[in-house]
């Protein structure tokens, strides 16, 4: 931890003043500290990455999908040690964290391909005579990667894999909660002999990041994390009109009709809320539940969340860990403070686990108002909140009334019921019958305060990619 920052090819010590402290949530106790990254250094980085870019750009498609190949293969070989490390710093269950790191070879192996697929240059048809013209993909240049901390082999993933794909140069801003696991891609980026300056690491807190996504010579900022901050980033790339892309909260919705199997949506609901400890952008966190069902589910849905295994994933068998940060857990503890002085109905939890560690329970509370603080807010944390509903107009309805507009899921038998609820939902993405199910191949990305523009798929890659148009007088 002496070198935990890797620049221009070079592992160096933080100059920052503040000294970051990672912890195991599960016992509330450190188990690594490094100095964070000061404005100087980011700006080393940002230099580094400039001065790589045009041998970078101008790397043969092939060597550069081989790279990104060698990264999901050294992910592969690291396997166990990273499952490891997340359980540990993120307090996630084991099978979670092996989806995480699963997930995230998919993402470099998809974009190497996806890369060697792509024409670079195509011809564009012209209806006008006398002109040609091609369309060139090109890099948008040196890009500043901003994530947070609760999938950081993914969202780390989604933006390195397609950013050096096409051939951006970059900085990346890890969260200060999980300062460990993306430096495993900088040491993958130097094993592989990437050259100095393609891919730069620097950590640190708010400070960090706001010299980053401040710094005069990016060419894109790529956000993921909170929609204060989202808004603040977006305010700093306004000052040089350069594009953002940024991914926020979320508020989700999941209908079940009545036609459902209660069992199943019962899985569906639970997965939806308390996967990650509830600590999902995705978390589908508003259950909006049709009347000829409510009474049969909710007294399941109480028992599965009185059953649910809380846990230190290292030591116990557990379903869900604790939360990842104090602040997050005192985030949380807050809002059943609020949910008390609000008189909501909790048929479970509420409450924080009185052992060490920063555990709480899996909570349901029903027939919560749409006026409470708990139906419109992001919790971030396994606290579902309910409503009932009558008809398919109403049930769209509410699941829109919502600033967010990240994803949803719709839960019916009657599938042609379900598509067309899907066609209605103001929302990046949703899932039918199934809940939180994430390909790469498909988009990820929200409408409204969700955010702006797509990561993975084709789209992943477009974001990193600049459109030129050459056009030739053919007379
Ligand atoms: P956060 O906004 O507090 O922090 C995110 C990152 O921004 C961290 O690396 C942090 O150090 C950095 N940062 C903080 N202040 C900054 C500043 N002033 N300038 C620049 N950078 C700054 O978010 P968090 O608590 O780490 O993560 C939780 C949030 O992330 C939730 O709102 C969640 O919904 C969102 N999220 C969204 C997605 C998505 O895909 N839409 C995915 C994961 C998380």
């Amino acid at each position: 931890m002496n070198t935990p920052h890797y620049i221009d090819g070079q592992w160096v010590a933080g100059a920052g003043n503040d000294c970051l402290v990672a912890y195991d949530p599960s016992l509330a106790h450190p188990i690594a500290e490094l100095r964070s990254a000061d404005r100087v250094q980011v700006d080393q980085a940002v230099t580094a990455a400039r001065r790589a870019l045009p041998a970078w750009k101008a790397t043969p498609v092939a060597e550069r999908a081989a790279l990104l190949r060698g990264f999901a293969e050294h992910l592969v070989q690291q396997r166990d040690a990273l499952v490891t490390l997340q359980m540990r710093n993120n307090g996630k269950p084991r099978h979670e964290a092996e989806v995480d790191v699963d997930d995230a070879v998919a993402t470099f192996t998809y974009y190497a391909a996806l890369i060697e697929q792509q024409d670079a240059s195509s011809d564009v048809a012209l209806a006008a005579p006398g002109f040609s013209s091609r369309t060139r993909r090109e890099p948008v240049g040196v890009v500043g990667l901003i994530v947070p901390w609760n999938f950081p082999l993914v969202t780390s993933a989604w933006k390195l894999a397609p950013a050096l794909a096409a051939g951006c140069t970059v900085v990346l801003k890890p969260s200060e909660v999980t300062p460990l696991i993306e430096q495993t891609y900088a040491r993958i980026a130097e094993q592989l002999g990437l050259p100095a300056g393609v891919l730069n690491l620097v950590i640190g807190q708010a400070e960090t990041g706001a010299a980053l996504s401040e710094h005069p010579d990016l060419d894109k900022l790529s956000f993921t994390g909170s929609n204060g901050v989202g808004s603040q980033v977006m305010r700093s790339s306004a000052a040089y009109c350069r594009p953002v892309t940024l991914e926020l909260g979320g508020k989700s919705a999941i209908i079940v009709f009545d036609d459902c199997d209660p069992d199943q949506a019962v899985e569906w609901i639970v997965a939806g809320i308390c996967w990650n400890a509830g600590q999902m952008c995705s978390a589908t966190s508003r259950l909006l539940v049709q009347d000829g069902i409510a009474e049969t589910l909710l007294p399941r849905l109480q028992a599965a969340f009185a059953a649910l295994r809380v846990g230190n994933p290292l030591t116990d068998a557990i379903d869900m860990g604790p939360l990842t940060s104090a602040a997050q857990w005192h985030k949380v503890a807050e809002y059943f403070q609020i949910a008390r002085a609000e008189g909501l109905h909790c048929l479970t939890g509420g409450a924080t686990l009185a052992r060490e560690g920063w555990f709480v329970s899996p909570t349901l509370y029903v027939d919560v108002p749409d006026s409470s603080r708990l139906w419109q807010e992001e919790i971030f944390g396994p606290v579902l909140c309910t409503q009932r509903f009558s008809t398919e107009a109403q049930a769209i309805a509410l699941a829109n009334d919502s600033r967010f507009g990240l994803v949803a899921t719709v839960a019916s038998a009657d599938l042609s019921r379900a598509e067309r609820v899907a066609d209605a939902l103001e929302v990046g993405h949703v899932w039918i019958n199934s809940v939180q199910a994430v390909f790469v191949e498909t988009s990820w990305g929200g409408t409204k305060g969700s955010g702006i523009g797509r990561e993975l798929g084709p789209w992943g890659l477009a974001a990193y990619q600049s459109i030129k148009h050459v056009t030739r007088c053919l007379g």
